[in-house]
């Protein structure tokens, strides 16, 4: 029996150098392991084997059982090794990394401000969580007055509070700085108020001049000079009188609808126009608070929502498109 276990042993060897695949791997399994296998038959002759005889035997049945586990085993890993790098192919062209680009808000922002940079204007800026006094009080906006709702507000406490607006960045300017100041401040705001027009929080940009000598013909001339760089020379503009309480006169800058071309449309609401900022003189109320006398200096002071002047440039309709980072609408700038 001893010879049987050793030719068996050999054969095995020989079996599995011409093993190519798992699957011969299994069909040697098979063969010498399996309940009907060469090992199997061995082991059920040792019941004709005398005991003295028996326990070496075993053993020695035992040792080739797990020698050929073993190196089953091995083969199997080899074979498994290789194959995976098979399913490399070489000559598949790469795979390319997606490409970032950056975003469209981003690149109306960087076009407003280069064109404020160019006529002179500084970049400001200023915190987002702010105090009452420089969102409201300061900006003459006192408790209890009506205006305070024209802006829903996110209080952290009676005194604190997420800015509503970019305005506040002009007084913190005028408390710090020497005049002349000519500065612009962008920046995200914050209002508790969510539709297709409006998301909690957006992005403004702040003007401001004060200086001696600063007429409605110079907000005028800035806003105009604006509006032609951003949306072309060919557009037509109009100021309407509005009320803001921070600006004493104050207007409402329109564009001719980009849409239908002041011809009206449901954009402009039939209107040929679209509201694209605010602006006015600086209230001589403001200027008290920062003290700054109104007798000798003026300025004009303007803002507008970054997301509006997008929307407007390339005709999106639904603000929060450019929050919901889906990448099918932001390629498309
Ligand atoms: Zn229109």
């Amino acid at each position: 029996m001893e010879k049987q276990i050793e030719e068996l042993r050999s054969s095995f060897e020989e079996d599995l150098k011409n093993v190519k695949t798992l699957k011969d791997i299994e069909s040697l399994r098979v063969t010498y392991l399996g309940r009907k296998g060469n090992l199997t038959t061995i082991l059920r002759g040792m019941a004709a084997l005398s005991t003295d005889e028996r326990p070496r035997m075993g053993s020695l049945a035992n040792q080739l059982k797990t020698f050929i586990e073993e190196r089953l085993a091995g083969r199997a890993r080899e074979l498994e090794a290789s194959e995976t790098k098979e399913l490399i192919d070489v000559t598949l062209p790469g795979r390319m990394p997606r490409k970032g680009s950056i975003h469209i808000l981003n690149q109306v922002l960087t076009e407003i401000e280069d064109i404020f940079l160019d006529l002179g204007f500084q970049i400001a800026s200023g915190p987002e969580v702010e105090d009452d006094y420089h969102n409201f009080e300061a900006l003459n906006i006192p408790a209890f007055h009506p205006a305070r709702d024209m802006q829903a507000t996110f209080y952290f406490s009676d005194r604190l509070l997420l800015r509503t607006h970019t305005s506040p960045v002009q007084i913190r300017v005028m408390e710090s700085n020497g005049l002349p100041v000519r500065i612009i401040a962008p920046g995200k705001v914050y209002r508790s108020d969510s539709d297709v027009t409006h998301t909690p929080m957006f992005h403004q940009v702040e003007g401001l001049w004060v200086e001696e000598g600063i007429t409605f013909g110079h907000l005028k001339g800035v806003l105009e000079a604006f509006i032609h760089t951003l949306f072309g020379r060919d557009v037509a503009v109009r100021f309407r009188p509005s009320f803001f309480p921070f600006t004493e006169p104050s207007a409402e800058v329109d564009i001719g609808c980009v849409i239908c071309k002041g011809k009206g449309c449901r954009v402009c609401k039939d209107t040929g126009w679209l509201e694209i900022l605010g602006s006015g003189m600086v209230d001589p109320e403001v200027f008290k608070y920062v003290g700054i006398d109104s007798e000798k200096v003026t300025g004009f002071a303007f803002g507008l929502g970054v997301e509006r002047v997008a929307m407007l440039k390339y005709g999106i309709d639904d603000i929060r498109l450019f929050f919901e980072n889906d990448l099918r609408f932001l390629t498309q700038f």
